[in-house]
């Protein structure tokens, strides 16, 4: 970008609406959608270049497609880095971004509260490849740095985490990654740009599920790996190899949802916090999980290093598995859906569900009881949540 560029120096507001738009000849005010696989050349000649790589220009859609590519640019935009590569759903990005950047004998170091599907890629999928991970607690620094060995290739980190609000100090393990000679990636899916920038701390690559905020109403599935150009040939390199490529439809509803990115983020952080606060008052509940809160252990950490304290807390209720089915089964507006990130609020029983595949003593361990419940607070009435809630606390 130089300085006549009008979006040189822009905010975020500005750039989440404007950056990496082109419009085609039709001269369309929003963004256009191109549904197609290929692309036409006029010549034989320019064929040969196009596939040559000597000339520019869309050859075929798991490669480039206009519409991913303006989605592309505009997160980029707002993360901050020099690139970022969409893929068709948030596990095809951390897909991606190891097949590109570990090979057979590396090892990871993961926190141990990322999402599932994580735990069960690393654990499962890559062990079968010889690549092995250590999971060590997300907010303790001394356990990082313990788990690294000389073949570690990777830390990799999610936070906030998913459901207590676990928050990691991304500066320090940035520090701890550059010792090691590893790469640092951060899932950035819970706080998004509008809330923190990973690369600004240090991070070398951030991860998304644009399925959750990012689309921010519960349309559709996708991914994005960012950072360097250097870092993101290699992704790029992967992606146009294996497929795993967004598709340009569901590239065009996230980028009408970074459009509103961060007023939204801003509404779910204030719904959060109220919602929060509220639950500590309830008799009926024992113990609330939020960061925005000043007793949580990642409070000061997460007030240094992001914007806000983000859309989804858990709480849990006196009481075992019965009281908190209770709860859950007494809302009526809520929607009882894993899914989170979205402008309705959900609820859900993690020990049951999202977390049901961990045994005992490791939900145990990662603090995930029968009496806890994780909302992901939308944006409907504050007061309306309350209501649907206090039926099942009362
Ligand atoms: C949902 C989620 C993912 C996986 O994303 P998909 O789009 O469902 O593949 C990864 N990380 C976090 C933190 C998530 O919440």
């Amino acid at each position: 970008m130089n300085h006549d560029d009008p979006l040189f120096g822009a905010g975020i507001d500005t750039l989440a609406i404007r950056a990496g738009q082109t419009r085609s000849a039709e001269r369309e005010h929003t963004e256009a959608i191109y549904p197609t696989s290929s692309y036409v050349f006029a010549t034989a000649a320019e064929a040969a270049a196009c596939f040559a790589g000597t000339q520019g220009g869309n050859v075929y859609s798991r490669y480039t497609n206009p519409t991913v590519r303006m989605f592309e640019e505009r997160i980029a935009a707002l993360e901050g880095a020099e690139q970022a590569v969409a893929t068709a759903s948030g596990m095809s990005a951390i897909l991606s971004m190891v097949m590109a950047h570990l090979k057979s004998g590396d090892h990871i170091v993961c926190s141990r509260d990322v999402f599932g599907t994580t735990v069960n890629m690393f654990s499962k999928v890559l062990a079968r490849f010889g690549i092995e991970t250590t999971f060590v607690p997300l907010a303790d620094l001394a356990a990082w740095s313990a788990a690294l060995r000389p073949n570690t290739r990777l830390l990799f980190v999610e936070t906030p985490s998913n459901p207590l609000s676990s928050v990691a100090d991304i500066a320090a393990l940035a520090s701890i990654a550059r010792s090691a000679g590893a790469l640092l990636a951060v899932d950035n899916c819970f706080c998004t740009p509008a809330l923190q920038k990973p690369l600004e701390l240090g991070a070398d690559i951030i991860i998304h599920s644009a399925t959750k905020y990012l689309d921010g109403q519960g349309r559709c599935l996708g991914g994005v790996v960012l950072g360097s150009a250097e870092l993101m040939a290699e992704v790029r390199t992967f992606l146009r190899t294996a497929g795993p490529t967004l598709s340009p439809f569901n590239a065009w509803v996230f980028l009408k949802g970074l459009e509103t990115l961060r007023l939204r983020m801003d509404a779910h952080c204030a719904n959060a916090q109220q919602l929060a606060e509220w639950l500590c008052e309830q008799p009926a509940v024992e113990k609330v999980f939020y960061a925005g809160l000043p007793d949580h252990p990642g409070h000061d950490i997460a007030r240094r290093q992001q914007r806000g304290f983000g859309g989804v807390l858990s709480f849990r209720v006196r009481g075992g598995r019965e009281e908190a089915w209770r709860v859950i089964d007494s809302t009526r507006l809520l929607s009882l859906t894993a899914n989170l990130g979205d402008v309705k609020s959900t609820i859900v029983h993690p020990a049951t569900t999202t977390h049901g595949r961990l045994s005992e003593a490791e939900r145990e361990e990662a603090g995930i009881t029968e009496n806890l419940i994780r909302i992901s607070v939308g944006l409907e009435d504050i007061a309306d949540i309350q209501a649907d809630l206090r039926r099942g606390l009362e």
